[in-house]
């Protein structure tokens, strides 16, 4: 539809105009710094930033009923700079022109209803929102679409030239920014940094096909994370993981289509992220923040941070209810089949303690739990919901046990709606279902697979038949009909089909 064409009392914001005065803010000391820059963290106490809006004031002058409205009427327009995570131009990016975003197909994933068994397994209505129909396959693309973006402006601008962006990654982050990296040729070039042996084949061809220069590292994610540091600190690089405060405000898109999708009522609704790095649940959390803040919504949905056993510095910290006992110790990770979250020591922790302060005391009560499971129940109910209609990741079965076990510790109740985060699509994860059919799981993981969930193909060739196709020699005549009829009556048989 075109601008002129929506109702009078929208026309005026259907473009988005606000001005933002967007600056970086120190979690730990307060201190603001100019965004003409990048920034990562705090030139004065080293911690990390977010980016906030100094003219946030201005989008409180518009009602909440009437920005409802716009970004409701937003999802016609056609243009494509507003048809992804930029619905939101004004809470996500105000000082980006329309002209410097990338919009390569990101947000506005489906929400999808689970089914009757599932529902009833959980005892609440829930949806999985598949981030992982994201065009690289997960939910980081929100978070690149937003900090390329503002590379791209800082380029049109002549402020940065050749950019090299580098990122240490779990897997995702490197395949998305490689994606996004690769659209910004000649101007920008992507170089990753991988643990050797600990992303999934998928996830290592991304960023090779995506033409990013590749460096596998022996260690962990976390021992990457301090390689790409040292860069960031020492080179003319951009540095593209969470620390980049740009990739937050991208991400916080996923509250806003979860509100957008409840028609902005989010009373009794429930939200569930697996946590890696921590940069995903501190954008939801401060997605949910600024829409509260500017009227959009009444109420704040209660948000359950997930943990594997194998990875839980989050949980952990915590565990302590006395706010002023609680200390934030790093873990040692072990092999957790939620391989992009195998993080010990997340870099957004410092935000996550800040947000989760403010929202609880927002909401006037406790209202983000933090909720930790085995790793055995995070593959069975990944592999129970694809069985049941969805493509879930293993973070995304992580998001469901997680669920399963706030119900059973009754943080949810049968009259909540929860909105699980598939964080990525499952065949980026597809070794872990083949190494739970295959029974082999290294004994680390501590997963036994359970009989009624394993599946594996059944390879059909009757014994009596001598003759058989094969490429380049293919059956004819006689020979074929015997194939065809032995293998289909093989097959009836195993099947048990009834004759009509
Ligand atoms: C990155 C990632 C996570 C963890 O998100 P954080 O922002 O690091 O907490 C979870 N699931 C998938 C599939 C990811 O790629
Ligand atoms: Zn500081």
């Amino acid at each position: 539809m075109r601008p002129e064409d929506f109702p009078k009392e929208i026309r005026p914001f259907i473009i988005p105009k606000h001005q933002g005065e967007l600056i970086y803010r120190c979690i730990g000391c307060g201190l603001e710094y100019s965004i003409d820059e990048l920034l990562y963290t705090c030139l004065d106490c080293g911690q990390v930033l977010l980016i906030y809006d100094l003219n946030f004031e201005h989008l409180r002058n518009t009602p909440g009923k009437i920005w409802r409205r716009i970004f409701d009427y937003r999802k016609m327009l056609t243009i494509p700079a507003l048809k992804g995570i930029y619905l939101y131009h004004e809470f996500i990016g105000p000082v980006i022109p329309l002209e410097s975003v990338i919009y390569l197909g990101e947000g506005h994933t489906p929400a999808v209803e689970a089914n009757d068994f599932l529902q009833e397994k959980a005892n609440l209505k829930f949806y999985f929102k598949n981030d992982g129909q994201n065009p690289s396959a997960s939910f980081k693309d929100r978070g690149m679409a937003s900090a390329l973006s503002y590379i791209n402006f800082l380029v049109q601008k002549g402020q940065v030239s050749d950019v090299l962006a580098i990122c240490a990654s779990t897997g995702d982050t490197s395949a998305s920014a490689a994606l996004y990296a690769s659209f910004l040729q000649p101007h920008v070039k992507s170089a990753v940094l991988l643990p050797h042996k600990k992303v999934t084949p998928q996830q290592l061809s991304q960023p090779l096909g995506s033409g990013a220069a590749v460096f596998e590292i022996p260690g962990l994610f976390d021992d990457c994370m301090k390689v790409v540091e040292a860069l960031s600190e020492n080179y003319n690089v951009a540095l593209l993981n969470s620390k980049n405060a740009w990739r937050i405000l991208g991400q916080e898109s996923f509250s806003y289509e979860i509100a957008q999708m409840f028609e902005y009522d989010l009373e009794n609704k429930v939200v569930v992220v697996p946590i890696g790095n921590a940069g995903n649940i501190t954008a939801v959390i401060n997605g949910f923040l600024k829409f509260y803040e500017a009227g959009i919504i009444n109420s704040l949905p209660k948000i359950l941070g997930v943990q594997s056993e194998h990875a839980n510095p989050v949980y952990r910290y915590y565990l302590e209810p006395d706010t002023a006992k609680r200390k934030f110790i790093p873990v040692a990770v072990k092999p957790s089949v939620a391989q992009a979250a195998m993080i010990g020591n997340p870099v957004s922790m410092p935000r996550v303690i800040h947000l989760v302060d403010l929202y609880n005391s927002l909401s006037g009560r406790q209202n983000v739990f933090f909720i930790e499971v085995a790793e055995q129940s995070i593959m069975d109910w990944e592999l129970l919901a694809n069985r049941n209609g969805h493509i879930a990741c293993t973070h995304g079965g992580e998001s469901l046990a997680g669920l399963m076990a706030a119900q059973k510790r009754g943080v949810v109740d049968s009259r909540d709606v929860a909105v699980l985060d598939s964080t990525a699509h499952t065949i980026k994860f597809a070794g872990f279902q083949e190494m739970y059919f295959g029974q082999q799981f290294p004994p680390d993981y501590n997963i036994t697979p359970k009989r009624e969930l394993i599946n594996t193909p059944v390879y059909v060739h009757p014994e009596d038949l001598d003759k058989v196709p094969a490429p380049g020699r293919p059956l004819a005549g006689e020979a074929l009909d015997r194939f065809v009829k032995r293998v289909a009556a093989e097959i009836a048989g195993m099947l048990e089909l009834k004759k009509v």
